[in-house]
């Protein structure tokens, strides 16, 4: 079901349960800013989910609110995790879904990194 990418931060939400540690994620990467980890249902070889470790509903909220030095931390760390898991010969997706209309399911603002095969053309 789609969330709103707008509004008060939902903290049971479950990509804040994994911050916290109250549930396993298969981490790829982590530093001050931001933790990466494998979506649990893969859309393509590589799906990779980079989040903020603040709380943000949506690209909408963190656009709007995050530091430059947060907004710069996710740009370096998405580039970074494409490189280390060798996708940058045969290239690879970076989304966000934000909002009803994108089809956003959990109110945590993140990145989608996907790759390892030819990927669907866009938006499909
Ligand atoms: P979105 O529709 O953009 O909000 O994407 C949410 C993504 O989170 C989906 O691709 C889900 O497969 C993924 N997801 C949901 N729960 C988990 C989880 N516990 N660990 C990893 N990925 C998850």
């Amino acid at each position: 079901m789609s969330v709103s990418g707008t509004g008060t931060y939902e903290p049971g939400n479950i990509f804040a349960r994994i911050l916290r540690g109250e549930i396993p994620c298969n981490k790829v990467f982590e530093n001050d800013y931001v933790l990466a980890f494998h979506d649990i249902s893969p859309k393509a070889p590589v799906h990779v989910l980079i989040i903020p470790k603040k709380p943000y509903v949506s690209f909408i909220d963190f656009s709007k609110t995050a530091s430059a030095e947060e907004i710069a931390a996710i740009m370096q760390a998405t580039g970074h995790i494409a490189a280390s898991l060798d996708l940058e010969e045969s290239g690879y997706r970076v989304i966000t879904n934000a909002g009803h209309n994108a089809g956003q399911e959990v109110p945590h603002f993140h990145l989608h990194l996907m790759g390892g095969k030819a990927l669907p053309a866009f938006p499909g």
